[in-house]
């Protein structure tokens, strides 16, 4: 008897290993991505490591892009819109410098699943999308995969969230010609805003905005980058 207690344990944990995997046929392309793409490319933050290790992207594309869900590249989300490379997503969340508590607006929800990223570092986030089929997609996805601390709301987001304003942390997921000034109001004083900022044709600089404790901000250029544009910025009423 005595023996057979160890046997059975093992084949308990056999059992238990196989039906995750069954749950999550991706469970081991997720790990490979965050290990080949992401913590190779100096990638350190244990927070973002964790949530892109945790969080399944595949989840949040339509069934024939699932297979190339973990590859290192965007991905189509319907709408004409994209879901940035994985490195992209944790790059980001990386200059954000997220920790638990502390309140984020996302401009641009698309798929959901930068969101979700933000969600399992512990934020609370505000997501707001201006096309209604993705805002309406991604609040089923998010609802469905149970993360409960993201509120999508759907708006033009160069206006930010005014009533659930001041905001620790904003980041911009669609290339803007500038900052949009509510976004810079909305920023709480310590604050930081991770935005890409460009001319459209020659791709957009990721832009780090910091506000300290005076209110002062301060601006720094971080890389090149490419995103679909920030549509929209005409206040309501205004053609
Ligand atoms: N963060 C997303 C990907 C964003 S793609 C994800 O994880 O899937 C950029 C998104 O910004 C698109 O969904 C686009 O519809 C949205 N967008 C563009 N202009 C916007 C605006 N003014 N306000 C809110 N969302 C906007």
């Amino acid at each position: 008897m005595k023996r057979l207690i160890p046997l059975l344990l093992a084949v308990l944990l056999l059992l238990a290993a196989g039906s995750a995997l069954a749950a999550d046929p991706y469970a081991a392309a997720r790990q490979h991505m965050v290990d080949t793409q992401i913590q190779a490319r100096g990638i350190g933050d244990p927070l973002v490591l964790a949530a892109m290790r945790t969080v399944p992207r595949h989840e949040f594309v339509a069934p024939k892009w699932q297979a190339q869900a973990y590859q290192d590249h965007p991905l189509p989300i319907g709408q004409g819109q994209t879901i940035s490379q994985p490195f992209i997503v944790a790059y980001m969340s990386q200059v954000l410098q997220v920790r638990p508590g502390l309140k984020v607006l996302e401009i641009g929800t698309g798929s959901g699943y930068q969101a979700a990223v933000l969600a399992v570092m512990g934020a609370q986030v505000h997501t707001v999308e201006i096309v209604p089929e993705l805002a309406e997609n991604a609040a089923a996805t998010l609802k469905r995969l149970g993360y409960k601390g993201v509120q999508v709301k759907l708006a033009d987001g160069h206006f930010g969230w005014p009533s659930a304003a001041p905001f620790d942390r904003i980041m911009v997921t669609a290339g803007a010609k500038k900052i949009p000034p509510a976004l810079l109001e909305q920023l709480a004083p310590g604050g930081r805003m991770v935005i890409p900022v460009g001319s459209g044709s020659l791709g957009e600089e990721l832009t780090l905005v910091s506000k300290d404790q005076q209110g002062r901000i301060s601006r720094q250029t971080l890389l090149p980058v490419r995103f679909v544009p920030l549509v929209g910025g005409n206040k309501p009423g205004q053609k």
